[in-house]
């Protein structure tokens, strides 16, 4: 694993920062979200650290799989049968406050589209 020095996704991969954790994978966490949007609020990332999805899509995209796999299975623990939402920001203009790639599953109510 690599630790960005300064990453906040980096020390809570890492369990320097704590984090409400749902699941783990051998490449990837997933924890609550600390400001939830929705009912289901959680992050999804990968131990490893990659600014956001181009750098990940660039360096390693079987990893995207494997963290869309435990995104999926997130879903399922939560019990989002009904419906929900996997979304990531990448970039300033799309409002991506922290630079270690993630994905947000929202859900357990209705999400409106198109998002702000
Ligand atoms: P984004 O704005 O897409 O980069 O998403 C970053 C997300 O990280 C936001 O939804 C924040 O609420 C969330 N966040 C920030 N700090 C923490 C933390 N310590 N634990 C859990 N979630 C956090």
């Amino acid at each position: 694993m690599s630790a960005v020095q300064d990453c906040l996704f980096c020390k809570i991969s890492a369990g320097v920062i704590p984090a409400d954790v749902v699941l783990e994978s051998d490449s990837a966490i997933a924890f609550r979200d600390i400001d939830p949007k929705a009912p289901t609020h959680v992050l999804v990332i990968p131990k490893k650290h990659f600014a956001d999805v181009t750098d990940l899509m660039s360096n390693d995209p079987d990893l995207a799989s494997e963290l869309l796999t435990l995104a999926t299975k997130v879903a399922e623990h939560e019990g989002l049968a009904s419906g929900y939402r996997i979304v990531t920001n990448n970039g300033e203009d799309a409002g991506q406050s922290v630079a270690h790639v993630h994905f947000h599953v929202l859900g357990g109510r209705s999400l409106s589209w198109p998002p702000g």
